[in-house]
């Protein structure tokens, strides 16, 4: 539930129900925002039976929440959030590009995406070092070398890096090299592994799941914020459905629905949508019209011979050019992109 504030209610008013719930072993959001408080209780709420919090000083009125996320819900926090990333923020005020290639494969093909794609106007470099491939005999990442290789291009460009992990001891290794950790689409309900992300203290970024539905995705993102982790961005990367014209199919409904029901940045990656390097511009140019606060690009200095999504990713060339298709779009949009 969530105790909704009078506009005038006092410091104090709002320290004494805080204290009310804590002392009911529950736990307490605190979410001030421009207009009033909003305090979110989680837990067994029949615990504060008898506790008369809504003729309590300052109480304008008790909302419950139905739903089963709770620190993920937009009751909860009503102004959208804004994720402190590395050098950058992720929020309504700007256009975050990640951009980079699928998979880290050498330090010279880092070290070159990551000027390109910085040179465009991304402010990320992504890469992965853990690669959940469908077979297990394609090209399974550099791991740890791989991290040390975006690191080293980090520190050539200023750029912040976010890579894939896809357990406990990628977690482990990739805390040391990079910005974000990113949660594949695979993974989303690996709860052990949301935990994990959790309690690691970084900023995540959650990809929706092959087939999961929004609520599932945002009950994932609670996992990870459960654990005192509230750095959370979600990616909408296109789900399972019968078209095979397309690798998945971009649910760009999923902005405008998660706009109204968490306060969690969206960001989208149309490459991993679409799976056909023509399409990406088009769904980036539909992300950004539908409200993103970001997109997730794939781009390899020679696709042709990328180890993996090279039908997807795009060359220094054609990202150059979308991110200059994509500025009018932003200034449209009210964000800063770059
Ligand atoms: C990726 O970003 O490289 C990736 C594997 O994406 P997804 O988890 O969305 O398939
Ligand atoms: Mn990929």
């Amino acid at each position: 539930m969530i105790i909704i504030m009078k506009p005038n209610a006092s410091q104090e008013a709002i320290a004494k129900i805080t204290r009310t719930i804590q002392d009911s072993d529950l736990q307490v959001h605190l979410s001030k925002g421009h207009q009033v408080t909003i305090i979110g209780v989680v837990g067994d709420k029949s615990r504060l039976q008898g506790k008369n919090l809504e003729i309590a000083d300052g109480v304008d009125k008790i909302v419950a929440v139905t739903e089963s996320y709770k620190l993920a819900n937009k009751k909860f926090h009503p102004d959208q959030s804004v994720i402190p990333v590395g050098t950058t923020t992720i929020g309504p005020d700007s256009l975050t590009i990640m951009a980079g290639p699928c998979a880290v494969e050498n330090q010279e093909q880092m070290m070159e995406t990551a000027f390109a794609v910085k040179k465009a106007g991304a402010t990320f470099l992504r890469g992965g070092a853990y690669k959940p491939r469908t077979s297990p005999y394609s090209f399974q990442g550099l791991e740890e070398t791989g991290l040390r290789y975006m690191k080293e291009a980090r520190e050539a460009t200023g750029l912040n890096v976010i890579c894939e992990v896809t357990s406990q001891h990628a977690i482990e290794s990739a805390v040391k090299y990079v910005d974000m950790l990113q949660i594949g689409a695979r993974n989303m309900q690996n709860f052990e592994l949301l935990k994990e992300a959790g309690k690691s203290g970084m900023p995540v970024l959650l990809k929706r799941g092959l087939s999961a539905t929004i609520d599932e995705w945002l009950n994932a993102a609670e996992y990870i914020m459960s654990e005192g982790n509230e750095q959370v961005v979600l990616c909408e990367r296109g789900i399972r459905t019968y078209e095979t014209a397309t690798r998945n199919t971009l649910d760009i409904s999923a902005v405008p629905v998660l706009r109204s029901r968490t306060h969690l940045p969206v960001i989208v990656d149309p490459s991993h949508a679409t799976g056909v390097r023509a399409y990406v511009a088009p769904l980036a140019r539909a992300a950004v019209a539908a409200g993103a606060d970001g997109l997730m690009i794939e781009v390899h200095p020679n696709p042709a011979c990328a180890l993996s999504d090279g039908p997807q990713s795009l060359t220094f060339d054609q990202f150059q050019e979308l991110a200059g298709e994509l500025r009018p779009y932003a200034d449209l949009a009210g964000r800063k992109l770059g």
